[in-house]
């Protein structure tokens, strides 16, 4: 198919390049990661060219801003970074686009920085790496507390999607997996605690107080359209209560929506669109932590017909970003 847009794509600054080795395997491959998270011309355009990709809106490498634990450098460096994502847009004749990295250890200084990129860096939105530490290392800070409600109603009055995207765990967090490195990660650690993120942001009635708020969740969903029943069902049976006005899945069929990126099944890709309807699956790839050829590849051949291949390798995007790319 031509003409896709993906928006799970990721660049990095040599500032920011630390954390994500650690999501690695293997140093060779690392090697290889990195050379192509530092280029946002050639060989990234290259693999757009050469696969149908029309569009791609890019976004720092995780753990990225959420892991500096000094809130001043936090703020500098996610402005530092965004504003070198503006100039490489500037140069891409129309190919890539951008969402804003934001240091949410500073509620009022990310609805600040967010503001700028849509209003004057022309940003569609903010991908955030899940929980930021701040101050000291093994802390986790969700964005579910009432100190970030106004931010997020900065965020639905800009009409700003955010990518709630996963990141590598703090020392307090390894230690389910302690023993079993090979679940840590982007094989399954990664959706465990991305998933229970947005649930905790729906758990907190935050889309009642934000009802127009929209969230984009990678990887099909992290796990979360497979449960979307038993979530419901076991909800409502339990003793303390649940302080929404809706089912969790009414939330997650109103204001989620979910990228194929690093997820190139037929199997899951139907699960995700029987459970939150076509018009909230949209294709990406997580270029360059995956081949741009195994996503595409799979996307276009996946069985399902050309209408729905449309609206989820473009027009859904296209509509959420009220993208003009004729
Ligand atoms: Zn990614």
């Amino acid at each position: 198919m031509d003409g896709k847009i993906v928006l799970e794509e990721h660049y990095a600054v040599p500032d920011t390049m630390g954390g994500s080795a650690a999501t690695i395997n293997t140093s060779d491959e690392w090697g290889e990661i990195e050379r192509r998270l530092l280029d946002l011309r050639s060989q990234r355009i290259e693999e757009m060219d050469a696969h149908g990709i029309r569009y791609a809106i890019q976004s720092l490498n995780a753990p990225g801003i959420q892991e500096i634990l000094d809130v001043k450098e936090a703020i500098e460096t996610a402005r530092r970074t965004n504003d070198f994502l503006a100039g490489e847009i500037a140069q891409s004749a129309g190919r890539l686009g951008g969402f804003a990295a934001l240091p949410m250890q500073d509620p009022e200084a990310a609805a600040a920085e967010l503001t700028r990129c849509v209003a004057e860096l022309g940003f569609h939105g903010a991908l955030v790496n899940g929980f930021s530490q701040n101050v000291v290392e093994d802390s986790v800070i969700y964005y579910d507390g009432p100190e970030y409600r106004d931010f997020w109603k900065t965020v639905e009055s800009l009409g700003a999607p955010f990518y709630m995207h996963p990141r590598t765990a703090v020392p307090s967090r390894m230690q389910p997996y302690a023993g079993h490195p090979w679940i840590r990660s982007a094989a399954w650690g990664f959706a465990a605690e991305t998933s229970l993120h947005a649930l905790r942001l729906i758990g907190s009635a935050l889309f009642d107080e934000c009802p127009k708020l929209q969230v984009i969740l990678g990887h099909l969903g992290e796990h979360i359209p497979y449960d979307m029943w038993r979530i419901d069902h076991r909800i409502r049976k339990l003793p303390q209560g649940y302080p929404c006005e809706h089912p969790m899945s009414h939330y997650l069929k109103n204001n989620f929506h979910v990228t194929t990126s690093g997820n190139f099944c037929d199997a899951t890709l139907a699960c995700a669109i029987a459970g939150l309807g076509t018009e909230r699956v949209m294709f990406s790839v997580d270029y360059p932590m995956e081949h741009t050829a195994d996503g595409a590849n799979w996307f276009d051949n996946a069985p399902m017909p050309e209408s729905q291949r449309q609206a989820i390798g473009r027009e859904n995007a296209s509509k959420l970003f009220n993208l003009d790319l004729s």
